[in-house]
């Protein structure tokens, strides 16, 4: 076990980790980040920022002797980075989950192999095997597929719509990796995800499902609970629970599935990590998805996941940034908008700045809250106008 007092180490420097970072101060630990750059996210706010590239296995196995326990925020940290620091401390979650969930190729794998429902895929090595998986999934129809790259891909990047008149040269091209999979599209009525906590010892924990609404690939919106039926949420929660189960996840897991008309759900991603979506446990929350990840890396019992009122998150993307600052006092002029900002100086567009929450008696209103909040940060008369109802 792992107790207060005692160093966590973790790899990636993002929002994850900062937030992360966060609940573990709060309980009195300390926190070490390796990220290759200065005054990231999680460097903000931990007690130590190391700063190496991911490949640079002296620098790690310098981080790891410094900490107790390894965990992560950052999938793309290489294998025998993982290694070389497993050599040395307990990595949670194991590197071999990581392998799995990272490259999409393994986990499909896994999912197909244990019998976990996920759109039907081929992999695809050249413009020739796209060429006819797309003819394959798309049927006579000519129905669109999805062209991924199996590794090093998130938010969309990486991803192709491949439809009867696409450039298949030129898709395979913007892909931009050796290796893909293509998709069957998913004609689906809602993403949803579930965020599942599992202890060495097996005890697992659940949040309810949150239903994710995506622009541009990216999540938009989460709302909790999700607009779905008791038994599909069950069924959800089971699904995600025994994913984790089946990998002996030690931290916590994000599954995304989609949910198709008539209630059947198919896996879409796997993240071994928190995620995004579970954002809002961190204000809505008995205990959020962060402490849960700190309770089952340090081998403690794991917390309540009881949502304490519907609540709505909404990101602010570097896009806001297009037009002037933010107008952060006008999204907070709603007593029960919380705002979370990452501490990332340059607000690129498409780059995740910070997130609002909004807590309410409904989910729905809780959704309208957090977009008339985040419209605020543009033009503060949008409360009035009522902007997001
Ligand atoms: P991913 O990176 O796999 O999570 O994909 C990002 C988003 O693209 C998903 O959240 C969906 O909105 C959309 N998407 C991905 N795969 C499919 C699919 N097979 N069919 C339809 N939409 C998809």
């Amino acid at each position: 076990m792992i107790l207060p007092g005692q160093t966590i180490g973790i790899l990636g420097g993002g929002q994850l980790g900062r937030m992360f970072a966060i609940a573990a101060r709060r309980m009195g630990y300390r926190v070490h980040a390796m990220d290759p750059t200065a005054d990231c996210p999680t460097g903000q706010v931990a007690d130590l920022e190391v700063n190496a590239p991911y490949d640079d296995l002296d620098a790690a196995r310098e981080f790891a002797k410094g900490v107790d326990v390894v965990t992560f925020e950052f999938e793309n940290v290489p294998s025998e980075t993982l290694a070389a620091i497993a050599r040395l401390r307990p990595v949670h979650p194991s590197p071999m989950v990581l392998d799995t969930c990272r490259h999409r190729l393994h986990e499909k794998s896994f999912l197909s192999a244990h019998g976990f429902p996920c759109a039907a895929y081929r992999p695809v090595h050249d413009v020739f095997e796209l060429a006819s998986a797309a003819r394959e999934l798309g049927g006579e129809l000519g129905d669109p597929t999805i062209l991924k790259s199996a590794d090093y891909g998130y938010d969309g990047k990486g991803q192709v719509t491949i439809g009867a008149t696409t450039d298949l040269q030129f898709a395979w091209q913007s892909m931009g990796r050796p290796v893909g999979v293509v998709e069957a599209f998913v004609d689906f009525e809602k993403e949803i995800s579930v965020i599942v906590a599992r202890t060495a010892g097996g005890q697992t924990s659940s949040f309810p499902p949150f239903e994710n609404e995506h622009r541009r690939h990216i999540l938009d919106i989460t709302t909790c609970p999700a607009d779905i039926e008791p038994s599909v949420a069950a069924r959800a929660i089971e699904l995600a629970t025994a994913v984790a189960e089946e990998l002996a996840v030690v931290g916590v897991i994000a599954v995304e599935m989609f949910l198709r008309p008539g209630g059947e759900l198919l896996v879409n991603e796997l993240a071994p990590r928190p995620h995004n979506s579970g954002h809002l446990t961190f204000d809505a929350c008995v205990t959020s998805q962060f402490e849960q990840q700190l309770r089952a890396v340090c081998g403690l019992p794991l917390g309540d996941p009881t949502l304490l009122r519907p609540a709505a998150m909404a990101n602010i993307l570097g896009d806001l940034w297009s037009e002037g600052p933010p107008h952060w006092q006008s999204a907070l002029a709603h007593p029960e908008i919380k705002l979370h900002l990452y501490g990332k100086e340059k607000p690129h567009p498409g780059r995740k700045m910070g997130h609002l929450t909004a807590m309410a008696d409904s989910p729905q209103e809780a959704r309208r809250l957090v977009l008339a909040a985040r419209a605020a940060l543009r033009n503060a008369a949008s409360w009035e106008l009522g902007v997001g109802s």
